[in-house]
C-alpha cells in the first residue's frame, strides 16, 4: 500500500484559477447562459480574443477526462489515434470543390515561399491524402479506422457563448475506410455504438437525429444533441417512439414511423456521423486493390464536439450560482478542506493526512483545499461553485469522540458526518461514475 505524502497532493493555494468580478465582453443583448457566465468568472476558461477560449487548469482537466473517455471507447473499435498538422494545404480543398463554398469560413495561412494553406476545420482531405502518399493498400488492412482529438478552427461570424460557437474548438474526428459500401455499413453500426457508449458514460440526455449532410455531404448521416435552450438547432421528436430529425431536414408534421405529431425542442448539436461514400476518396485517389485494380474506398467520418459537450453539460446540470459536472468529469472528484488557522480544531489536521491516504488507495482524484486564512464556510462555497461534486471536511466535529469528518455530496444536496473509519466504506458504495 502506497502513502501519498500530503506534499504531493495538488493544493489550491497554488491553483491558476482566476476569478473574474465582471465579464467585460458579455453583451446584454444575446441570450445569456449561466454555465457560460460562471465558466469565466470562476476562473475555468478565458477569452484571449473574439471566438477564441483559454482553457485553464480546471476546464483542461475536465476535457482531458472526456479525452480518456473517448479513447477508451475509440479502442474498443480499434481506431487507431494519430495527429495531423494543423495546415491543410488548400490545394487539397480545391480538389474537393470545398475550398470556394467555405471560403468565408476557414482562416487562410500563407508560408514565406506563399504557399497557401488553411486552418483545418476537419480533415477528410488530409487523411484521404495521406492515405492515397502509401499506394494503394492491401484488402488486409482493412477495415482501417483513424482518429485524432484536436483543435479546429473556423471563422464564425458569430461566436457565441464561449465554446458553444467558437472560433477555436476541440473535436474528436474519426475517419473510417473500408473496401465496399456494405463494409462501411457494418463500420457505421459499431462507430454508432461506440457513440451511444460514450454518451452514456456522460452521464447527460441526448437525442439522435436524422441528420442535415450540410457541406461534407453523404448518404447516411446522423446528429447527436443535448436538449437545451442555448443550442442554435431545432430538432423535431416524435411523442410516441424514437424517431427525431434536424428541423431543417424535415418535410412533414408528423412521424414517417408512428405518424404522431412532431415537437420542435432547442438543441446543441454535439455529434455528428456520416456515411461518405467515395466523395472524397475518389477525387484524392484512397484506393484499395481489388481484383489487381485500383478501387475507391468507402469512407465515413464521425466527429464529437468536445469543447461543445462540455460547454453543454456544465449548462444542463449547473444552477444559477454554482457549476455542476457529471462526477466522472469533474475537474476534481473531492476537494478536501482543512481547519482552518486558529481554530481550536487546528490541532486535528493530522486527520488530513489520514484521510489523503484512504481517497488515494481508492484511486479518487483530490484537490486539499489548504487556504486555512480563509473560514471553512468560506472554502466550501468556493467548492460549490466550482463543481467539485464531494466536499470532505475536518471541522469543529472532529473534536468529539469518536472524531467525526463532514461530507457534502454537493450534485445530490446530501451531507453527513461519519467516523473517520468508515471514509473509505462511504466511497466505495458511492455510484462516482455519474
Ligand atoms: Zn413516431
Amino acid at each position: 500500500m502506497s502513502s501519498m505524502p500530503v506534499q504531493s497532493v495538488k493544493k489550491l493555494s497554488h491553483l491558476f484559477q482566476p476569478a473574474t468580478a465582471t465579464i467585460a465582453t458579455a453583451k446584454k443583448i444575446e441570450l445569456s447562459s449561466k454555465s457560460y457566465e460562471n465558466l469565466v468568472k470562476y476562473g475555468l476558461i478565458k477569452q484571449v480574443t473574439n471566438g477564441m477560449y483559454a482553457f485553464l487548469p480546471l476546464g483542461l482537466r475536465v476535457i482531458n477526462k472526456l479525452v480518456a473517455l473517448v479513447d477508451v471507447e475509440m479502442e474498443k473499435i480499434e481506431a487507431q489515434k494519430m495527429l495531423l498538422p494543423a495546415l491543410t494545404p488548400t490545394h487539397l480543398w480545391k480538389k474537393t470543390d470545398r475550398f470556394k463554398d467555405n471560403t468565408n469560413e476557414l482562416f487562410k495561412v500563407q508560408d514565406r515561399s506563399h504557399r497557401q494553406y488553411i486552418l483545418s476545420p476537419t480533415y477528410e482531405e488530409a487523411i484521404c491524402s495521406i492515405i492515397s502518399s502509401v499506394g494503394t493498400l492491401s484488402q488486409k488492412m482493412f477495415p482501417l479506422r483513424l482518429y485524432q482529438i484536436s483543435t479546429k478552427w473556423r471563422d464564425e461570424i458569430k461566436p457565441r457563448l464561449g465554446f458553444l460557437r467558437s472560433r477555436e474548438f476541440i473535436m474528436k474526428d474519426l475517419y473510417t475506410f473500408d473496401i465496399d459500401e456494405e463494409k462501411a455499413k457494418e463500420t457505421y453500426a459499431s462507430v454508432s455504438e461506440a457513440y451511444e457508449n460514450i454518451f452514456k458514460k456522460i452521464g447527460i440526455t441526448y437525442v439522435k437525429a436524422i441528420g442535415n449532410p450540410g457541406s461534407i455531404g453523404g448518404s447516411i448521416t446522423h446528429e447527436y444533441h443535448y436538449l437545451s435552450d442555448i443550442g442554435e438547432d431545432v430538432v423535431c421528436r416524435c411523442s410516441s417512439c424514437q424517431y427525431s430529425i434536424n428541423k431543417t431536414m424535415h418535410k412533414e408534421s408528423h412521424c414517417p414511423d408512428c405518424k404522431s405529431t412532431l415537437k420542435e425542442q432547442n438543441s446543441a448539436e454535439i455529434g455528428h456521423t456520416f456515411l461518405l461514400n467515395t466523395k472524397y476518396t475518389e477525387p484524392l485517389d484512397a484506393a484499395v486493390r481489388i481484383n489487381n485494380k485500383p478501387t475507391p474506398l468507402v469512407m465515413g467520418c464521425f466527429g464529437l464536439g468536445l469543447s461543445r459537450i462540455f460547454t453543454v453539460m456544465v449548462e444542463l446540470l449547473s444552477t444559477k450560482t454554482e457549476l455542476r459536472w457529471p462526477k466522472n468529469l469533474a475537474p476534481y472528484t473531492v476537494c478536501i478542506i482543512a481547519p482552518k488557522a486558529g481554530s481550536k480544531e487546528e490541532n486535528s489536521s493530522h486527520y488530513i493526512k489520514d484521510i489523503i491516504d484512504i481517497l488515494t488507495q481508492l484511486n479518487m482524484d483530490i484537490i486539499l483545499d489548504d487556504r486555512t486564512y480563509l473560514t471553512i464556510g468560506n472554502r466550501l462555497m468556493h467548492a460549490r461553485i466550482t463543481g467539485f461534486p464531494y466536499v470532505v471536511i475536518v471541522g469543529k466535529s472532529i473534536l468529539q469522540s469518536p472524531p467525526l469528518i463532514e461530507i457534502h455530496d454537493i450534485n445530490n444536496s446530501r451531507n453527513c458526518k461519519i467516523p473517520l473509519d468508515n471514509l473509505s466504506g462511504y466511497f466505495s458504495k458511492e455510484d462516482t461514475t455519474i
